[in-house]
């Protein structure tokens, strides 16, 4: 099958979560079961690894408010796919790459520029698979060209839910100047009065997809479903839940380049290597059998940050160490800081984005605290399986779907899973794994259950194909 993946960021190019993840791994991994799969992503001022792409195109011509706009195409195989990057300094350079109020603008350009650039390679594709919001322009274009275009007429779309919170909202009247102006195509977009980009991808594709089965049930209840849930249950027939992938040759404890020592599951002594090093590196006193519960996340309500600041005391009085990475609401930001200063000896903060850190602490840390609000998938849980550090998670979307709490009596299970919404869960779960701790025989078994998971590419990037094939005999 020829594939177009499209995506508003992919590692190792751009990335701010999760997405970028997946939409750098997938194409690769579709390759390697024999598809012909490419990818297409914006070329933004915070794009990394000049060195690794050319130009492959230098006048694209891209149908745009009545005019052809030229762009500029530029080429790279660094994620181990054929890469095709956007260039359009006017829509994608800024200082950071979202956040403006012409988002929709500056993505429904791009996506224009995607289709222009598909058309312009000669080949029509079989699939084109969209990513959130920013490629819902692309799904009502396509099935508005096939009505016509024979380019377009065997194409069909695939559309990935990552995160149904961010929706792509704008005025209707924009849709005329986005180049939207026929009924068929408003109607995709319409929604409470106003125009979404995720509800225009939600509508006009021709399957849906989420990131782990557990989601694709929960958005479809009226507490999830921002208001879509009733497009979703009556698209259900369509809508699949596949568990996002690891991408192992990036996420591997034996061969991770990032981290202070190598370590396996037959021989886990590296791992305490690791942990003196990150204690060290955060100027924390080093005692090694306190545990270290690890955070790295973007600071959003979602995360449940509130949970950890409300369980705070308790893990201090504990005796242990809490070293966290992550950006986001000034909020989470100061109490992190405030917390740091409380207990110098055992809280060690970073606030930004860092790629090694992050590696650093998913193999220094013992635990790994995840109490998210909603998680359509979650990446950071399945890092810490691999790399022998305790994910401690709150059971909903793909945290439920990957993490099996440990089963004492029959020594089953790979982290610690709570249910409801309340720091005093969190804090009875975070005692328990203490209690686990304690006890290193049945810390290596909870270890090593964890890092014996397969949660690679081969077995989702499988099941998207068989999406594919079931999306073309539709
Ligand atoms: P989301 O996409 O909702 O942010 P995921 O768990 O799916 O959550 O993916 C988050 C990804 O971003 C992971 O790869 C994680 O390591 C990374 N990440 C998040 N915050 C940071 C940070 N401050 N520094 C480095 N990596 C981060």
């Amino acid at each position: 099958m020829r594939i177009a993946v499209i995506s508003s960021e992919a590692v190792p190019y751009s990335k701010t979560g999760g997405l970028a993840d997946v939409s750098g791994a997938l194409p690769k991994a579709l390759r390697r079961i024999g598809n012909d799969a490419f990818l297409i992503t914006p070329l933004y001022l915070q794009t990394s690894g000049e060195h690794l792409w050319k130009l492959a195109i230098d006048d694209l011509l891209v149908e745009w408010r009545g005019r052809q706009y030229p762009a500029k195409v530029f080429y790279s195989e660094a994620n181990g796919s054929p890469t095709f990057l956007i260039d359009a300094p006017e829509y994608l350079h800024r200082d950071s790459i979202y956040g403006y109020t012409e988002d929709h603008e500056r993505f429904a350009f791009f996506n224009m520029a995607a289709l222009a650039l598909i058309r312009r390679l000669g080949k029509p594709v079989d699939i084109v698979h969209l990513n959130d919001w920013h490629c819902g322009f692309a799904a009502v274009k396509i099935a508005h060209l096939r009505f016509w275009d024979p380019f377009w007429r065997n194409t069909r779309t695939v559309f990935s839910i990552h995160n149904l919170a961010y929706q792509g909202a704008f005025g209707s009247g924009e849709l005329w100047k986005l180049g939207f102006g026929s009924e068929f195509e408003q109607n995709h977009f319409a929604f409470e009065g106003h125009a979404s980009a995720l509800k225009g991808g939600l509508s006009a594709s021709d399957m849906l997809s989420t990131v782990s089965r557990r989601y694709g049930f929960e958005i479809q209840s009226s507490e999830n479903g921002y208001g879509l849930d009733w497009l979703l249950r009556a698209r259900s027939d369509r809508l699949f839940g596949i568990t996002n992938g690891v991408d192992y040759e990036v996420w591997n404890p034996e061969t991770d380049p990032d981290i202070p020592a190598n370590y396996s599951p037959a021989d886990l002594s590296g791992k305490l290597e690791c942990k003196k090093a990150l204690l060290e590196q955060f100027s924390l006193p080093v005692d090694l059998d306190k545990p270290v519960f690890g955070v790295i996340t973007r600071l959003t309500a979602q995360k449940g940050i509130e949970l950890i600041q409300h369980s705070a005391a308790e893990l201090i009085n504990s005796g242990a160490y809490l070293i966290a990475l992550g950006s986001g609401d000034k909020q989470y930001e100061s109490f992190l800081q405030q917390l740091k200063n409380a207990a110098p000896g055992q809280v060690g903060v970073y606030i930004g984005y860092n790629e090694k850190l992050s590696h650093q602490i998913e193999a220094g840390a013992d635990m790994f605290l995840m109490p998210s609000k909603f998680e359509p998938c979650g990446l950071n849980q399945m890092y810490s399986l691999r790399y022998g550090t305790v994910p401690i998670v709150r059971a909903v979307g793909g945290l439920d779907d990957t993490v099996v709490n440990f089963d004492r009596v029959n020594g089953t299970g790979n982290g610690f899973k709570f249910s409801r919404f309340d720091p005093s869960e969190l804090a009875e779960k975070m005692y328990e794994a203490l209690f686990a701790y304690a006890d290193p025989e049945v810390w290596q078994a909870i270890q090593r259950n964890g890092m014996a998971e397969d949660n690679s590419w081969e077995s989702a990037a499988g099941k998207y194909v068989e999406l594919y094939r079931r999306t073309l005999q539709r």
